[in-house]
This record gives C-alpha cells, sequence and structure tokens, in this order.
C-alpha cells in the first residue's frame, strides 16, 4: 500500500517542521519524514546547545568582574560534565516538544531516511509515500578537508558530544563556527588555538567586525595562527599534532582538533536522480525565488539549497512556501537581502545590510560611514576594559542607512530592532531623531556624529 499526502518534507529540521505546520494549519494533509531527532541541525547540534555553552562562557566573563562590583566569589570551577547532562536533557524536552507540535497539528511524523523513487514518490524503509508536492529540507552536515589525518579530529557534532573540557585544543577555520567555538572554550578554560588559512577571521563581514572579534580573541587569551594552512594532523607521544604548510614550528599536544571549515548538503542518500532535481556546481539544490526546484512540485528550503545558512531564513522560507502553495497568497517569498545575522562571539558580533567595501563598490563615492568605538559602562568600575564598536554605512543625499555593523555586549540583542528600520529603509538622520535609552550601548546608534 502506497501512503499519499498533499505535502510531504523530507527533513524535520528548521525549514521542513515550519513548512509542514503552516500548510497543515491551512488544510493540507502532511507528513514529515525525519531520520534523526527532529529539530534538526538547530535544536540538536547548532543554535541551541552552542547558545547554552555561549551563555555558559558569558558567565565565565562576568565571573571576572565579579570583585569589582563587590562581590567576594571563590570561584571553584566548572563543571563540564554536570551542565553537558542539562543541556542535554534540555534538548531532549525540546525534541518531545516538536513531536507533540507535530501531533497537534495532525503532521504525520515518519521516522527513517528517505529515498526518491520517482518525482512523486519516495521510499522510507520499506514503507512507500507519495506526495502531490515535495519539499526537500535535509539541510547539512559539516565538510573536512581530505588530508592525511583529518578524520582525527572532530566537527562541531563531535564538539556538543565532548565528555569534557578539553585542555588545549585547536580550531581549524575561519567563519561562524571556528570564532564561536573558540570563544567558548576559551571563556571556559581551554588553552584554545584558532587556525585561519588567510589573515582574518569572519572575512566576509565589514572590516571593522573583523579586527574587533581578532583584538577580542587575543584579548581573552586564545592563539590566533593565521595564513595557517592545516596539511595533515598525526598523533604523536603528546596528542595530536597539527602540520601547517610552511610553518617553521610544530603544533603538538591538543587533546582535540575540531574543524570548522564550512558545511556541505545533505543530498547524496536522496538518490535526487530518480526525480531529476538539479543541483548546482557545489552541490546544494537550485531553486528559483518561490524555492522551485526545476521539477514541478518539488521544492527546497534551507541549507540544502546552500543560501544564507541560518534558522531563521529556512523557517521563513519554510512559511512563505506554505503561504503561497497552501494558501493562495500568491507572490509570497523570501527575499533574501538584509538579512541580520549575530555571531556569539564574546562579546556578539551583529550584522545587517552592506559592509562599508561592498556599499563603496555599489554607491562609490555616494557612501558616508559613521564609526563609534567605546568603553561600555559596564567596565567603569574595572581595571580589565572590554570594548564596543558600532559602524552605520549611508548613502546618498537622504543618507539612507544601508549597513549596520555592531561588536559589544548586548549587540545580539540591539540589532533586531534596527534591522526593522533599515528594511523600512530608514534614513540616518530618522536614526538621529529617535530619543536615545541612555545610559545603555544602543544609544550610541541614534547619537553618532
Ligand atoms: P536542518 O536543521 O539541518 O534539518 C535537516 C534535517 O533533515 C535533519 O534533521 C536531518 O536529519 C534530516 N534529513 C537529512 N536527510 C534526510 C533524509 N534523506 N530523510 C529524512 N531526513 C533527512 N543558525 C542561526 O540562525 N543561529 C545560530 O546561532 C546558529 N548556530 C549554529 C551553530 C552550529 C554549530 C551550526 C552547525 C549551525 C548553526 N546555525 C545557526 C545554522 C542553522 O542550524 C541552520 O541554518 C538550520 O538548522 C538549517 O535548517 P534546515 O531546515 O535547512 O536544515
Ligand atoms: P563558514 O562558511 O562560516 O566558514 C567556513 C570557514 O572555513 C571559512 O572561514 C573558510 O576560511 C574556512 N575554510 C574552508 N576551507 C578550508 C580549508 N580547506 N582549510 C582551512 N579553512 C578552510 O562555515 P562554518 O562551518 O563556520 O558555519 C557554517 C554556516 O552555519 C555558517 O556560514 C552560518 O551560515 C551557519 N552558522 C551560523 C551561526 C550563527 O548564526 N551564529 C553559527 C554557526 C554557524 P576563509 O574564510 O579563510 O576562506
Amino acid at each position: 500500500m502506497t501512503d499519499k499526502f498533499d505535502f510531504l518534507v523530507i527533513g524535520g529540521g528548521s525549514g521542513g517542521l515550519a513548512a509542514a505546520q503552516r500548510a497543515a494549519e491551512y488544510g493540507a494533509r502532511v507528513a514529515v519524514v525525519e531520520g534523526g531527532r527532529l529539530g534538526g541541525t538547530c535544536v540538536n547540534v547548532g543554535c541551541v546547545p552552542k547558545k547554552v555553552m555561549w551563555t555558559a562562557a558569558s558567565i565565565a566573563h562576568q565571573l571576572n568582574y565579579a570583585a569589582d562590583y563587590g562581590f567576594n566569589i571563590e570561584f571553584k570551577g566548572h563543571d563540564w560534565a554536570g551542565f553537558k547532562a542539562r543541556r542535554d536533557a534540555y534538548i531532549k524536552r525540546l525534541n518531545g516538544i516538536y513531536a507533540r507540535n507535530l501531533h497537534n497539528k495532525e503532521v504525520e511524523h515518519i521516522e527513517g531516511w528517505a529515498v526518491f523513487t520517482a518525482a512523486n514518490e519516495i521510499t522510507v524503509g520499506d514503507r512507500k509515500v507519495q506526495g502531490e508536492r515535495i519539499l526537500i529540507a535535509t539541510g547539512g552536515r559539516p565538510w573536512r578537508p581530505a588530508i592525511p589525518g583529518a578524520e582525527l579530529g572532530i566537527d562541531s557534532d563531535g564538539f556538543f558530544e565532548l565528555a569534557e573540557r578539553p585542555r588545549k585544543v585547536a580550531i581549524i577555520g575561519s567563519g561562524y563556527i571556528a570564532v564561536e567555538l573558540a570563544g567558548v572554550l576559551r571563556g571556559l578554560g581551554s588553552e584554545t588555538h584558532l587556525f585561519a588559512r588567510k589573515d582574518s577571521l569572519l572575512r566576509t563581514f565589514d572590516e571593522m567586525l573583523q579586527k574587533a572579534v581578532i583584538q577580542a580573541l587575543q584579548t581573552s587569551g586564545v592563539d590566533l595562527h593565521f595564513n595557517a594552512d592545516p596539511q595533515s594532523l598525526e598523533k604523536t607521544a603528546n596528542g595530536l599534532c597539527v602540520n601547517i604548510v610552511d610553518a617553521d614550528q610544530d603544533f603538538d599536544g591538543f587533546d582535540s582538533v575540531i574543524w570548522a571549515t564550512g558545511r556541505v548538503s545533505n543530498i547524496d542518500e536522496l538518490q535526487l536522480n530518480k526525480a531529476g532535481v538539479a543541483i548546482d556546481n557545489k552541490q546544494f539544490i537550485t531553486v528559483d525565488k518561490y524555492q522551485r526546484t526545476n521539477v514541478k512540485n518539488i521544492y527546497a528550503v534551507g541549507d540544502v539549497t546552500g543560501k544564507a545558512q541560518l534558522t531563521p531564513v529556512a523557517i521563513a522560507a519554510g512559511r512563505r512556501l506554505s503561504d503561497r502553495v497552501f494558501n493562495g497568497m500568491k507572490d509570497r517569498h523570501l527575499e533574501y537581502h538584509t538579512i541580520p545575522t549575530v555571531v556569539f562571539t564574546h562579546p556578539p558580533t551583529g550584522t545587517v545590510g552592506l559592509t562599508e567595501a561592498e556599499a563603496r563598490k555599489e554607491y562609490g563615492d555616494a557612501v558616508k560611514v559613521y564609526r563609534s568605538r567605546f568603553t561600555p559602562m559596564f567596565y567603569g568600575l574595572s581595571e580589565q576594559k572590554g570594548f564596543a564598536e558600532m559602524k552605520l554605512v549611508v548613502t546618498g543625499k537622504q543618507e539612507k542607512v544601508v549597513g549596520c555593523h555592531l561588536f559589544g555586549d548586548g549587540a545580539d540583542e540591539m540589532l533586531q530592532g534596527f534591522a526593522v528600520a533599515i528594511r523600512m529603509g530608514a534614513t540616518k538622520k530618522e536614526f538621529d531623531d529617535t530619543i536615545a535609552i541612555h545610559p545603555t550601548g544602543a544609544e550610541e546608534l541614534v547619537t553618532m556624529r
């Protein structure tokens, strides 16, 4: 017997769950096929456990200032194992909530891995399932270069499995995951080395943010190694050794090496050829602005499409797709620009819109930049000063704000509201006309000259 659904969603992560539940709300008969844990990357091995780890490291950072605020605290260390157990239990609860949500919305949860047999049909184990419409939301997984000994390292999935804090750790990469994990591990006390193959970190971000993140990581005690291209990993008597091309030094004695060198799409097991779905040269599924693949009634959202690999992007694309297909909202689609994003460094890094370099390329001399660097009041009583840095990129006579770049405590929470203003086309004058909230870091954004 073959089961038939109006909407068959492959992948129970951020994008798949969002699309499935929205379609079910509109009355469609929906199934979600998930081979792993409900919630996908974000809930199980991404945003959620990462934010918990980030919070732990932020508390460690704050403890450094407790004495300045009059607290007499004897620091007796951090119980990684107990903390991990609580983090894992929290995620297990979330998995349960996701399962109940599907049940409550009458979305069938099919457990197992989907394989296409035709453009409208998949198998999951022995079961055949057909969908009038099929959504591919299978996300991605960590990638590491194929160098000798690469398998001796772990990746971000492995990081979340660590039963104890590594004493000395190497992180290879220079993007989101590399800088976030470096901050967490250093914050919790590991000797932390970060190897970046080029001469900067977060290279797609505004230059001011790149420099701020580098300064903060260095100040916190992370050993940064630039132009460090790994050629092999090996096991020695001291632990793990990272061999760097042309290096005149050994990097040895690590008890963990973490690959943070990007992610690839989860398509290998799907047998997309049976459905005729096209992929690009980086193995991401090709979609148009309505998330349509080249095959009628097959769609794709989220990381598997390789665009802005962020949870809210996958969710928004999935919900808009269901709004359009199951609720007649004809032109509803996600616009992939002005997407705010935060890197959970210590303190956080937030960005929306164009970097200064991108704006100058697009608008030339019409670009003007407002910048501010200051010591937040939090550090006023202390000898150990932190810093915050902000930049607004504006264009034209109207001084329309096209980019906003923030580094500092609270930047993660600040950015969302400013992203709304920028999306609405706010000008610098409108920022200036807004009354500041004092004393905060955010007030700098409406008082820059
Ligand atoms: P996923 O969430 O990956 O879901 C895909 C699901 O499909 C998985 O559950 C998988 O098991 C399932 N699947 C795959 N193949 C099959 C198959 N053949 N059959 C059945 N099921 C299948 N984003 C943020 O916005 N903020 C953050 O702070 C953040 N932090 C991150 C930290 C880390 C360490 C990582 C790795 C990512 C982070 N991200 C963050 C990115 C975010 O997790 C992803 O962008 C998001 O999860 C993508 O959602 P998705 O639905 O496309 O895919
Ligand atoms: P990123 O794309 O952010 O960074 C990958 C890094 O790998 C790049 O910095 C690149 O360096 C480096 N790299 C690539 N190949 C090699 C190689 N052969 N040797 C050494 N370094 C290499 O990927 P991540 O894995 O960090 O994260 C994946 C995605 O997940 C992110 O892009 C983001 O969309 C999402 N994410 C979001 C988070 C958030 O919202 N806070 C947190 C974590 C992940 P270089 O730049 O020097 O070329």
